[in-house]
């Protein structure tokens, strides 16, 4: 039997049979990975209590010689984040992030940084030092760029005239293009998006960069809420659909 380690944050769980959990974790070592804990579901003993939602453990694992689903042999508890479960408006948004990682990652896929980005924000969010709206965008500029479906927010999608040399402080966004329009290319898009010069600026800033530092950017009522409906419309058009859990964080959120 091969074994390894890895860190790793809990995306979903679901009971399988009468005494077995399936999970899915995203770990720093090989990106989203599937096991199965056996006997989790009804031993008190055996990892008790610690396999919960979003929270980050240090796992072992084996997989057989055969092409079973690798079997989770031992985990460590080293951040609860107990504080995100026990507040339903932190639960969904932290629900989000994970379905976009759940969604969008392949299996076996290292991806540190987003490892790192995914563990940060829930720490953020558990905390409670910045707010859940301004994680969210934080989480999802720095996700699509990393996911390879970065925006582009520098220049026009078409003429690639650059954001500094378009006048116009009110700046059309064309979810198919991906991006900006400068006013000339825009004259004849139904997009009803757009965002104020000045929030795009904001938003290259935290997309990139150090990522304490991006965490503090401050956003003003109006910036956060037109980045808000531009990103969300944006993941769910480049991934194809709504995700489930964006539904219900729109319904529940002021
Ligand atoms: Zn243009």
């Amino acid at each position: 039997m091969q074994v390894f380690s890895t860190p790793a944050i809990l995306l979903r769980r679901m009971d399988y049979g009468d005494f077995d959990v399936i999970i899915t974790f995203f770990t720093l070592k090989s990106g989203k990975l599937t096991l199965i804990a056996k006997s989790a579901k009804k031993s008190t003993r055996r990892f008790a209590g610690i396999l919960e939602l979003f929270s980050i453990l240090d796992l072992v694992a084996g997989s057989g010689r055969g092409k079973g689903m690798p079997v989770l042999q031992e985990a460590v508890l080293k951040q609860p984040f107990s504080g995100i479960r026990s507040d339903f408006k932190k639960t969904a948004y932290a629900s989000y992030w994970a379905e976009l990682i759940y969604n969008w990652m392949e299996d076996n896929f290292k991806q540190d940084a987003l490892y790192f980005l995914f563990a940060h924000v829930l720490s953020e969010l558990d905390s409670g030092q910045t707010t859940a709206a301004a994680l969210n965008i934080l989480f999802q500029m720095r996700f699509l760029s990393l996911s390879g479906h970065r925006p582009h927010l520098a220049a026009c999608s078409q003429c690639h005239r650059e954001l500094e040399n378009i006048p116009q402080a009110k700046i059309i966004l064309d979810l198919q293009r991906g991006g900006i329009l400068c006013g000339d290319c825009s004259s004849r898009c139904t997009s009803r998006l757009s965002l104020l010069k000045g929030t795009i600026k904001q938003l290259l800033w935290v997309e990139d960069g150090n990522l304490a530092k991006a965490t503090r950017m401050k956003f003003s009522a109006p910036a956060l809420q037109e980045s808000t409906h531009f990103l969300e419309e944006f993941v769910s058009y480049h991934l194809g659909r709504q995700p489930r859990s964006l539904k219900f964080l729109r319904q529940i959120r002021d």
